[in-house]
């Protein structure tokens, strides 16, 4: 705007009427020859819908995006009462590769961009401002780990809090991280209020090895401690994710080790029951069983919530939308054409090809 001797008020009126779902042409408090000039100049969003998945009753809504160079990336709107959840992708796949989760199986395709990343904010601005909704909370727990797409997440995390972008509330964003420790320092060093959820999974180092790759890298004392210093430096309770997985990290064994690492720590512990992946060595545990590690991990004094399972059915959790279309073709450029499948055991192999990639490509 300022290139075009523009005011500086008209970012913000480009970003309010982009979130209501209009074109260009369309933004009729604009001068007509900077509408003209800005459609010839830009495109309105770098992703075209090319799959959508409504469930949940039309509670949820997945959406598969192309974006430039062919490749597809996931997210996912959840509507509750009074609140509205975006779940975004960072990256097309996946360089850690947990065994358990299907944008880790697929291909790692590359970083997101910046921009590519809040159009998938904006898109869901403008979808829930057609039914009369705002969006209210924004998750990165869609494809891809976003600590290792380090700087297009912060600036895309920026343009989603500042008041001249989306202006959502800091506190209404949640960052996940398989964890990368010396990207949680930096992230906290940012001095933006967001909420950190660690991906535990497991409370000692030779389980989370396997089902976590990155821990090799970065063991659970380390991983533990930086999640206590982002919580000094924010003042905000680390939430701590645990994927239940049927007899590898739902025994009575687990809940104490996870009581002797977390407890007397400002942090919440989230338990997701595995939502089934095809070719995946796990099983989600019954109701029962369920409850009963609940129980288990509350009476080791932690704080501990059992997560709601949006987006169920039709393989419409993160991941396996993307992975049902790859499997159908066509496929997308630069990416190899079919998933590996692994059955069998809940092993990774030592020298896992995602982990190797990991290493030479994004991981500090
Ligand atoms: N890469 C980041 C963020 C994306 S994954 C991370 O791992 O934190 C978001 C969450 O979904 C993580 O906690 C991840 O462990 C969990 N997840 C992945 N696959 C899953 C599955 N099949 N069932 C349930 N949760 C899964
Ligand atoms: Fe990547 Fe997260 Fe999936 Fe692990 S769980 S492979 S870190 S997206």
């Amino acid at each position: 705007m300022a290139a075009r001797g523009q005011p500086a008020y008209r970012v913000r009126q480009v970003w309010r009427r982009r979130a209501a779902g209009a074109t260009f042409q369309e933004m009729l408090d604009l001068p007509a020859t900077l509408r003209s000039e800005l459609a010839a100049s830009f495109r309105a969003s770098s992703l075209t819908a090319v799959r959508r998945l409504d469930t949940d009753r039309g509670l949820t809504t997945k959406k598969l995006y192309s974006l430039d160079g062919g490749y597809t990336v996931e997210s996912v709107i959840m509507r509750y009462p009074g609140r509205s959840t975006l779940c975004i992708s960072s990256q097309v796949g996946c360089p850690i590769g947990c065994p358990f989760c299907a944008t880790g199986q697929g291909p790692f395709g590359r970083n997101l961009r910046a921009h590519e990343i809040v159009d998938q904010a904006l898109d869901a601005c403008r979808e829930l401002a057609a039914e009369g909704r705002r969006l209210s909370h924004v998750v990165f727990m869609g494809m891809g780990e976003p600590l290792a797409n380090y700087a297009a997440v912060v600036e895309a995390l920026r343009r989603i809090a500042e008041p001249t972008g989306l202006g959502l509330s800091a506190r209404r964003i949640t960052i996940s991280t398989s964890g990368l420790t010396p990207r949680i320092d930096r992230l906290a060093r940012e001095g933006m209020p967001f909420t950190l959820a660690i991906s535990l999974h497991a409370a000692r180092d030779e389980l989370r090895d396997v089902l976590v790759p990155i821990n090799r890298r970065y063991p659970l004392a380390e991983l533990v401690a930086a999640a206590d210093r982002f919580g000094r430096q924010t003042g905000r309770r680390v939430s701590y994710e645990w994927v239940l997985l049927a007899g590898v990290n739902d025994t009575e064994r687990d809940a104490h080790e996870l009581g002797a690492l977390l407890r007397g720590r400002l942090a919440h512990v989230n338990l997701i029951p595995f939502n089934p992946v095809e070719g995946a060595p796990y099983r989600e545990p019954d109701g029962r069983a369920i409850r009963r590690f609940l129980g288990q991990v509350r009476a080791q004094g932690l704080n501990v919530t059992l997560r709601d399972t949006r987006g169920r059915d039709e393989n419409a959790a993160c991941g396996q939308l993307r992975a049902r279309v790859l499997a159908q073709g066509p496929h997308e450029v630069g990416t190899a054409p079919l998933l590996r499948r692994r059955g069998g055991r809940a092993v990774v192999p030592p020298q896992h090809p995602n982990l190797v990639k990991a290493e030479e490509r994004s991981v500090p």
